[in-house]
């Protein structure tokens, strides 16, 4: 049994835009929630938009706020009627916790859960409408936590979150065996998406950026890249691929642009996956003719229901290299510092990982 202390170090969002430093109470787990102390947290692109207040009275519902939600660490206490966890469980964590008894949560779809929002109902977004893991400790309900494995380290196992929001938007749109997928936006989501589709036996992937990260994508396994800088993506797609066009494309980059693109670098028949988050809420594909006569079938995907496990054995057995991803370490002191590196994608910077 470990010593809990009554308080704890929190960087909390007091307003849109402030952070700070804060003694907080360590919260007490209710009925079916284990209180986790943190051991790593890594900053997600959406962080930063919840700081600015890019969702107001959404992300979050309310002020003081604590954020992250890409986190892995340890299980210290329990709460009533939890018996599938014991203290001192290494576990990852998802975002999203459903209320577990609309339609949706029933089909296994929880991060689209009727209730989402009403965290009366049972449904959590911790970190976003939900206090999450920009602490030393906080307390999750079971379904929202997972076991890992003695040898994953728990930086790698922060990346669970956002590796399965790749996996499942590889699980939406299908892979082809031995075919050709192209990916726009070398971040992490698309970092670790090319490794999920290597692994799932894409034959070839193309990679489409620029700069910095572009190089690195070469670097971890991407066998073609395209620079926008330098090339029109649609042509130099459709050069790889012999005029044929890429099986599949994920669009991980939010740029407006590149969903356009993708459907012109697609085959006939082929499948575009989205995961961006674009900034223009009026967004619009430009031709939905070209969409009908060539069968373009297009999947949305949020989040991540279902696939943290698989995703722990990707990363334990380095399917997902942890070390593609996770290029810098901070405490939770320099948590401002830690997220202007990631926010200017300095020094090379991809996943920026918190350790409380
Ligand atoms: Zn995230
Ligand atoms: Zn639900």
């Amino acid at each position: 049994m470990q010593n809990i202390p009554k308080k704890m170090k929190a960087m909390v969002l007091t307003a849109y835009n402030e952070l700070e430093l804060q003694e907080v109470p360590v919260p007490v787990p209710g009925p079916n929630e284990v209180l986790c102390k943190i051991h790593s947290v890594a900053i997600c692109g959406s962080d930063p938009q919840i700081i600015r207040g890019d969702r107001p009275g959404e992300w979050p519902q309310q002020f003081p706020h604590i954020l992250g939600h890409e986190w892995a660490g340890e299980v210290v206490a329990l709460g009533e009627n939890v018996k599938e966890y014991k203290i001192g469980d290494r576990v990852a964590g998802e975002a999203h916790a459903g209320c577990g008894y609309c339609k949706n949560c029933l089909s296994g779809n929880y991060t689209i859960c009727l209730n989402y929002g009403k965290s009366e109902t049972g449904a959590r977004h911790y970190g976003f409408n939900y206090n999450g893991a920009n602490c030393e400790y906080n307390t999750y309900f079971t379904k929202a936590i997972h076991k890992i494995p003695d040898d994953l380290s728990y930086d790698y196992a922060s990346l669970v979150d956002i590796c399965g929001v790749a996996l499942h938007c590889v699980e939406l749109t299908g892979v082809t065996p031995a075919g050709t997928v192209a990916i726009f936006g070398p971040g992490p989501a698309g970092i670790a998406l090319m490794q999920i589709v290597k692994g799932l036996g894409c034959a070839r992937t193309i990679m489409i950026g620029r700069g910095d990260r572009l190089q690195h994508a070469k670097e971890v396994g991407a066998d073609y890249i395209v620079d926008i800088n330098k090339e029109d993506p649609v042509e130099a797609v459709k050069a790889i691929t012999g005029g044929f066009g890429a099986d599949e494309i994920f669009e991980c980059s939010g740029a407006s642009v590149a969903p356009v693109q993708a459907v012109k670098m697609l085959k006939r028949g082929g499948r575009l996956g989205l995961i961006g988050h674009y900034h223009d809420p009026e967004l619009k594909f430009p031709n939905l003719v070209d969409l009908i006569s060539n069968e373009i079938s297009i999947f949305g995907s949020r989040a991540n229901p279902g696939v943290s496990e698989k995703v722990i054995s990707m990363l334990e057995r380095k399917v997902i290299d942890g070390s593609t991803l996770v290029t810098h370490t901070f405490p939770l002191e320099q948590y401002k510092e830690a997220l202007d590196v990631f926010v200017g994608r300095k020094d090379h910077s991809l996943k920026v990982v918190i350790n409380p």
